[in-house]
Order: C-alpha cells, then structure tokens, then sequence
C-alpha cells in the first residue's frame, strides 16, 4: 500500500527511538510517532513520508498502554526536556535494557549477551544537578523563564521542572522578580538585543553548595547587588558569578567569568573523591547514578594495585581519579584544554599523585605515545561522546594489548560496532550492565567489560 502525507492510520506501537517517539509498523511501512508510547494502540495522522518509513502525528488514542502513566508535569508534551514521562518507570527500565541488547545483537553481530541487571533510580525524579534555563518575553512582554520547545527555541514558561532540584524554582522567582523591579531586560534571540539569557544552577548533591551564574549579553548587571542580597539568603548558597555571552549563537555560556559574591565553583563529591566545578566545567548532572556507573566500571576494571590504566575521552578526570584510588598509575587524555585543567586541580585537590594528563585526541595522542615511548596498558577505560571511538584509538588499544577494556558509552549502536571491532581481534565481552543516567528520557548508558581471550 502507499502512503500519503495527511493519511490516518491505526498502529500499535512496538518500540522506542532514541528520542522516546513510539515506533509502530503498519504493512510494514515503519512509523515514528511522538508521545506514543510501548503498548499504544493509536490513530496518527501522517506528517512526513519517505520510501519505508515516516513520521505521524499523534490524534487518538485508541487502547492506552497498561504500561501508560500520569506524567507528573503538566508541560511535559510540549517541553523538550523529558520525552517519555508517560511511560511507567519500570517499562522505562526494560525498555532500555532491551535497546542495548537489540543493538548488541542487531549491529555487534552477539549472540549470548553477559547481560546484567540494569541499574534503575529509586527516585526517577529530581536527579538533575544542573539546570540552564533561558530568559525571554512573552507576547505581553512579560519577562519569562522556563524550557525550550522540542527542536524550537520557543520558551515553555515552567519554573517547576520534576527533573532538576526544587530549590531551582526559588531562585528562578528572585531573578525574575529582580528584573522585573529593575527593568532589567531579557535577551532577544532575533535581533541580538536585551541584557539576560540564561540563570545557569547548579547543585553539590552531596555538598549542598548551590551555584547561580547568570549569563549576560553584556559585562554589567544593574543593581546586582539587590539580586545577591536575596540568593544569599537561600541556604547553601556558594557561588554567584555572571557569565558573559555577547555572541549570537546557541552556545549557552561565554567564556569570562565575573565574581558577584562567593567563590567562582562548588564543590561536590562522587563516592571519596571532591571535585571542584565552576560556570564552565563538564560535570555529570546524575551524581546518583554515576557513582553507580563508575563504581561498576572500577569493578569491572578489577584493580589491585598495582596496575596501570588508560583512561580515554577524561573529561574533567572524573573516572582517572575514582581509578587512582586503586591503581599504581592512571593517565587520562581529553580533547578539551580546560577539562584538563580541571582534572589536574581536582587530583591535587584529593592528593592524588599517580594521575597524569594528557590534551588531545584521543586517536592522536594515544598512536603517538604508543610508537614513540611504546606506553604500556593493563587496563584501559574509554567513555567517548556518541559517535563512539575512532578507528585508530581502537587499532592501538588492540596493539597495547591490555588485559581488560572497560568500555563505558552513552550510544550503544556505536558501542555495538567498537565491541565488534574489538571482538574480532582477540577480546571477549564478559560484562554489559546499562545504567539509567537520564530517567524520562530516551538515552541510556552502557559499561561493558572485555577481556583479552
Ligand atoms: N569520562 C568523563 C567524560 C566523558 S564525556 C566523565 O565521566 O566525566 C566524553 C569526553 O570525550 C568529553 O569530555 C569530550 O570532550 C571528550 N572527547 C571528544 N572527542 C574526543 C577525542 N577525539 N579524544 C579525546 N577526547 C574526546
């Protein structure tokens, strides 16, 4: 049968994609169709047809899923935030337990997948360290806050986010109420002009230290003085700063930093180790969940002591320094300068002294210490971003010949193909666990453990 744009069609929805659309077959014709979920039996206008594939929209909903449940926030459809509330937590779990496992079959070409329990939140909500939220106006010219459409940058006016801490929200009223009493002006994405553009939050979940960075088009904030005497008085209060912004461009934060009151950083701690986080440092935002994903991957790593270990794609050195702690050496490589700035202040801030750092690529750094000074490895941990790892930092692992990888990822369609790639040239996968960093919504984390056959 063909379809056409503007066709209605009845479908049950079968899976999920990356971004939480249900996904439905009808005469084999696939369909994604957003805010359906698992179990969804649902007429859907199509949108969008290409040759074995398209994209409807969601009119009716003919059986609801028994998987269906109330999402807790009133906006969730509409922001872009969480795309699968409406699936009950549990079915949200299994769900993508079976995605990593699908792909581990479908593109890693495995059979009999070590597959472990996957490592769910008690409380799904709340998890969110760290908030951005943009400043605008409405039509009324009223001064609003909130989330970013799905795709758009049209504001969801929304000062109660179930995923961020709720602290967020006092603060959020203290600068919209500061700014409404002293004029002070939200930016204007189209033509460049007004003053504010982000309030950037951040929370130490285990320090209770709390950060407000407001990030400006400009170098001055009228009146700041006003705004900080009222955030001081928000308990655990650390660090308020501005951040400047003068570009026209969707990258949220600029590159100075101006102190108002406090320190430039909070502290916080995953498991013993403290880290130091400032406006622009990378820092995981589901602390709970990632002291559990490292402490599988330190257990997968299996470290006596007297190790040496690569960690790959570093960071702020989050993983190296949770490794230090059990190994005789650990060095880290990260693509990003200031990140390793970081890493290094935060080993120092531990006392850590068996940590060493190196910027680059990874797939640059790692050949030419390898062919040079013939670097030696019994461990090596990766946790590159979504493409996965490049071909010639795979090609030198295999040449390094270390005893494990543990191989930790955010797309398990990539990590499938590096697993394959390293599966067929003298590893074996003996663990997968997947670890839910980012409940309500599509993505999954992946920490796997390969042995030298
Ligand atoms: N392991 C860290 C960060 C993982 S995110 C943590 O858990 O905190 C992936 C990191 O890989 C990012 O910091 C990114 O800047 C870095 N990166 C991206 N491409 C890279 C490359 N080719 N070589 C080295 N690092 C890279």
């Amino acid at each position: 049968m063909d379809f056409k744009k503007n066709d209605m069609v009845t479908v049950t929805i079968e899976d999920m994609g990356k971004d939480g659309e249900g996904i439905g077959k009808v005469e084999g014709f696939t369909l994604f169709i957003k805010d359906a979920v698992i179990g969804d039996v649902v007429e859907a206008k199509l949108m969008k047809v290409k040759k074995n594939y398209g994209y409807a929209r969601l009119m009716n909903l003919v059986t609801p899923s028994p998987y269906r449940v109330e999402p807790k926030c009133p906006v969730y459809r509409q922001c872009g935030g969480c795309q699968i509330q409406a699936l009950d937590y549990q079915e949200q779990l299994k769900f993508k337990e079976r995605k990593v496992r699908d792909n581990l079959e479908r593109i890693g070409g495995f059979k009999e997948i070590p597959m472990e329990p996957i490592m769910g939140m008690e409380e799904p909500y709340h998890y969110r360290n760290k908030a951005q939220f943009p400043i605008g106006t409405d039509k009324n010219g009223e001064i609003i806050t909130g989330f970013y459409a799905g795709r758009t940058h049209d504001i969801i006016p929304n000062t109660r986010c179930y995923l961020g801490v709720d602290v967020n929200e006092e603060i959020l009223n203290i600068v919209l109420n500061f700014m409404k009493t002293y004029h002070i002006s939200a930016y204007d994405e189209t033509n460049g002009k007004g003053l504010v553009r982000h309030v950037l939050i951040r929370t130490g979940f285990t320090s209770k230290e709390i950060m407000v960075c407001v990030v400006m088009n400009g170098k001055k904030l009228p009146h700041s003085e006003k705004l900080v005497e009222e955030l001081v008085k928000i308990e655990g209060m650390t660090s308020i700063t501005l951040n400047v912004n003068t570009k026209k461009t969707n990258v949220i934060l600029g590159d100075e930093i101006i102190l108002l009151w406090g320190e430039t950083y909070i502290q916080d701690n995953i498991g013993d180790i403290v880290y130091q986080i400032s406006p622009l440092s990378f820092y995981q935002v589901n602390p709970v969940q990632t002291k559990k994903l490292y402490e599988t991957a330190l257990e997968y790593a299996d470290l006596k002591g007297e190790e040496t270990v690569w960690d790959l794609y570093c960071g702020i050195g989050t993983i190296s320094l949770f490794l230090a702690q059990k190994a005789k050496q650990v060095y880290g490589v990260e693509i990003v300068p200031q990140a390793i700035e970081d890493a290094k202040r935060n080993a120092k801030l531990n006392g850590i002294e068996n940590a060493e750092f190196y910027v680059g690529k990874a797939e640059e750094v790692l050949p030419e210490l390898y062919d040079k000074e013939g670097v030696y490895a019994d461990v090596i941990v990766v946790d590159p971003p979504r493409k996965g790892c490049d071909e010639k930092c795979l090609e030198t692992i295999v040449k390094m010949a270390p005893k494990r990888v543990v191989y930790v990822s955010c797309d398990s369609a990539t990590l499938a193909r590096d697993l394959k790639y390293l599966e067929e040239r003298g590893y074996e996968v003996r663990r997968v666990r997947a670890c839910d960093m980012f409940p309500m919504t599509g993505h999954v984390e992946t920490v796997c453990l390969l042995s030298k056959k």
